[in-house]
Formats: C-alpha cells, structure tokens, sequence
C-alpha cells in the first residue's frame, strides 16, 4: 500500500513556501500523492476574512496543475461548519482501508498549537506526523527544533515520546510516530504575500505564476 499524505492548511495563498517543502516531504517519506486540503473555516484563524473557499481552491488547482503527485482535496470545504482534522483524518482513513500509512503534514509553528485542536489525542492515535521546520520558528537563540518539539510532546501530548536522532523520528509506545524532517527554509508566508499585495509591493516571485495571474484577474487580498 502507497503511503499518502494529508497536507492541510487554509491556503490563503498557497505559496511557494507550502509547494517546495511538501515536494521535498514527498521525496523524502516516498509518498506516492499528497493531498492538499484547504480548510473551510479553520477554527484557529477566525479573527480575519478569508478568501472564499472557491477562490483557494481555484489557486490550489492552478498550483498543482504540473505537479505529479499532489492533489487537491475538497473534503472540508464540503463540510460544512468549522474543518476539524481529525475528522478529516477518520475520512482518508476509511477511504485508504486500516492499512494505510497516513501521513499527516504541518509545520512546525502549526504544530506546536495542535493540542488547542478538537480531540487531539485522537489524532495521534490515528495518524503518523511529518513536522516541517519553518524559518521564523526555530530562530537563533532559541532551543534546536528537536527540543522545541520534545518538549511541546512531553508537556501537551504525551511524555512517552523518545527522540531517536538517526531517523528524527520521536517514537511512542502507544501513539503514531512524529517525524520532524529540516526542509530547505522557504521564508514565505500567506500573511506577508496578503501584507504585500494591499500595500501595492511585489509578490509575484513569491507564488506561482498562475496564482499570481488569479489573484490579479480577480482582484484578492487588495
Ligand atoms: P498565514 O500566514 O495566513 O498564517 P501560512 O503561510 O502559515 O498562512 P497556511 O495555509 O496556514 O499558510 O499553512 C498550511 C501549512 O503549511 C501549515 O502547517 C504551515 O505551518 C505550513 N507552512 C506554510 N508555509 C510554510 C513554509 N514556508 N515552510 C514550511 N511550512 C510552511
């Protein structure tokens, strides 16, 4: 069975910083599609308007278009209400069967807040995580990303996680793996690709091109 990742987000653009590290994701674990999974209304950025759904879905198609092995999943925007994970999850799961390996795909910085998620320790008995490191999220200064995560796993999920630094993988007696995998860093954002756009300063280097094209025919995030 063909491992499959679940790359979720609210793509807001996506941007060449979501694409590059989930192509490096993708090589690196062997997963055969990943499946790019905008939310709805994703519970945890509700202070701020958000492009409509059909619009992020419309970019998401246009990134994808020439890339082999990523897809675009509607599953959340269908539901209607708040896009819970886990429930998006439970869906891969009973469409790939009990034996597939499900990846789950965030960065860092979105992982660190995964225990505010509804039934997040559901997530971790049903899933395997790939925690991508994120410029901004491990400045100088700070503990190494491997500490960071240690110590979020052991003061918010569980503290049966052991770290083995051959593989990067923290591994649990009960839960599915955490594997933290360093990307090449890609300093992008959505938020500053937003910030750059209504204040009238280049963006286009920053998406691909026919996202760029979108955004400028239909008039976003001015
Ligand atoms: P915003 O600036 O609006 O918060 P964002 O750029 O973080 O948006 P999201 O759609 O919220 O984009 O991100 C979806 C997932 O992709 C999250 O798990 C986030 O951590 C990850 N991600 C986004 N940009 C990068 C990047 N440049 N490098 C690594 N991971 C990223």
């Amino acid at each position: 069975m063909a491992n499959i990742g679940l790359f979720g987000g609210t793509f807001d653009p996506i941007h060449l910083g979501h694409l590059k590290t989930v192509l490096e994701v993708k090589a690196r674990f062997h997963i055969a599609t990943v499946y790019l999974i905008p939310a709805s209304r994703p519970p945890h950025k509700t202070n701020r308007a958000i492009a409509p759904p059909a619009d992020r879905m419309a970019m998401l198609q246009l990134a994808v278009q020439q890339l082999d092995g990523l897809e675009v999943s509607q599953t959340e925007i269908n539901r209607s209400g708040l896009s819970y994970s886990v429930e998006t999850v439970d869906e891969f799961r009973h469409r790939f069967g009990e034996t597939a390996d499900l990846f789950f795909i965030l960065g860092l910085d979105a992982f660190v807040e995964i225990h505010t998620w509804k039934t997040c320790r559901r997530l971790f008995e049903n899933v395997a995580f790939i925690v991508m490191t994120r410029p901004g999220s491990g400045r100088r200064q700070t503990p190494p990303d491997h500490e960071t995560l240690q110590a979020f796993l052991d003061a918010r999920i569980s503290d049966g996680y052991v770290f083995d630094s051959t593989t990067g993988q923290f591994q649990h007696p009960a839960l599915q793996p955490v594997n933290l995998f360093a990307v090449t860093p890609v300093d992008v954002s959505s938020t500053g690709i937003r910030e750059k756009i209504s204040s009238r300063a280049p963006f286009k280097h920053l998406l691909p091109e026919s996202v760029a094209a979108y955004i400028n025919q239909k008039g976003l995030y001015r």
